[in-house]
């Protein structure tokens, strides 16, 4: 079995797991997964659910017999909602907090900050985030559509090392395990090409598993931003005792590089530059030798319209020391430069966050 290390971890929990029977939130299979998140924070882990199981809940409230039209899911999916969540909540005595996103959000750049903030927020408050789609606003052509992918965009919104995919399978197989006996668990994935999305089959028809390739597509995205993604079966309570001892008791697929070289490959050369942020010696220091955030209190200039999300080289005495992603726009940040973080909200009216560049989204040179 293979060992795998991990700091902050996306687990993505399927229909299959929440809702056995296909139309009620059910407890079976969640124990052991509960004790493995419950023991994990307790080990000093972050950890975020992305949750299915809004449709399978209300279904059982929704009383049709024909097939269910469009409003009628959306409706199904609104009184399951809150049904999913109180079945998360009765594992634990810290809060959980409700999520939900559509791919519009995550497309918009304004949204996506907000979401990272948000989660960042939640988390050292210490309580559960719980991600779903919003299935109750989303329309198809505006759904991520599976909460593989889901999954997987939360992930990177969230910067996890980790995504942890709990299927009812024991990961990706040689061939369709329930057909063919020879088929084998393939225990490590170091690259995902057209041989790997060949076993997972097509959507809906795969040979591995029912929704095989869009966990394949979910790897995918994770390990090529340097995200590790693990397949596993969540219906075995052993599972989650084989996790917590740091083996992987399924499919692990590692990523290329490690999540922080991506994150500073993809913020160094694949964001373009928006402006300019001078900074002073104090700042400067702060940055280098603490690797602390960016303050509004140690900004002297704003150079450039940039937008809030944009990317922004950090100067000092003529040279530019950093580049990160600015939490506000460069009009408003030009009205904040130089006060105290504690003073933002009363110059601006609102407050986006303490810092203007949050160390994590700040690469130095
Ligand atoms: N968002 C859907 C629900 O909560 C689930 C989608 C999926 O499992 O892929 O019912």
């Amino acid at each position: 079995m293979n060992r795998f290390t991990w700091q902050r971890a996306v687990i993505k929990v399927g229909s299959a797991l929440i809702a056995p029977e296909g139309y009620e939130c059910s407890g079976k299979y969640l124990l052991s997964l509960a004790r493995f998140i419950t023991a994990s924070r307790e080990a000093g882990k972050e950890i975020i659910l992305v949750s299915s199981g809004s449709v399978a809940a209300g279904r059982s409230k929704v009383k049709i017999r024909h097939n269910a039209s469009i409003a009628e899911k959306q409706a199904m999916a609104a009184i399951g909602q809150n049904l999913m969540m109180a079945n998360w909540q009765r594992f634990f005595d810290f809060p959980c907090a409700q999520v939900l996103l559509t791919a519009d959000d995550l497309r918009d750049r304004t949204r996506y900050v907000n979401i990272k903030n948000t989660l960042r927020e939640i988390l050292k408050h210490n309580a559960l985030p719980i991600v779903n789609e919003n299935d109750t606003v989303a329309v198809n052509e505006l759904k991520v559509g599976d909460n593989d992918n889901l999954g997987a965009y939360t992930a990177l919104v969230a910067q996890a090392d980790t995504l942890i995919i709990c299927s009812d399978i024991d990961g990706l197989y040689t061939a369709d395990p329930r057909k063919d006996p020879n088929a084998t668990l393939i225990e490590h994935v170091s690259k995902i090409d057209s041989t790997i999305y060949g076993l997972a089959g097509g959507a809906g028809t795969s040979v591995g598993t029912g929704g095989m390739r869009t966990k394949i597509e979910a790897a995918d995205k994770c390990t090529s931003s340097g995200i590790q993604t693990l397949i596993v079966n969540g219906r075995k309570g052993e599972t989650f005792d084989t996790l917590i001892d740091g083996h992987v008791p399924g499919t692990l697929f590692t990523p290329s590089s490690t999540p922080a070289n991506a994150r500073r490959l993809w913020l160094t050369h694949t964001l373009k530059t928006a402006g300019k942020i001078v900074v002073d010696a104090g700042a400067k220091e702060a940055l280098v030798r603490k690797g602390a955030s960016l303050l509004p209190t140690g900004i002297i200039d704003i150079i450039g319209n940039f937008e809030q999300g944009d990317a922004i080289e950090v100067e000092c005495e003529g040279k530019v020391i950093a580049k990160g992603l600015c939490l506000y726009n460069a009009k408003d940040l030009t009205l904040i430069k130089g006060i105290k973080s504690k003073d933002i909200a009363s110059v601006l009216g609102y407050e986006t966050a303490e810092v203007a560049v949050h160390r994590d989204d700040m690469v130095l040179y």
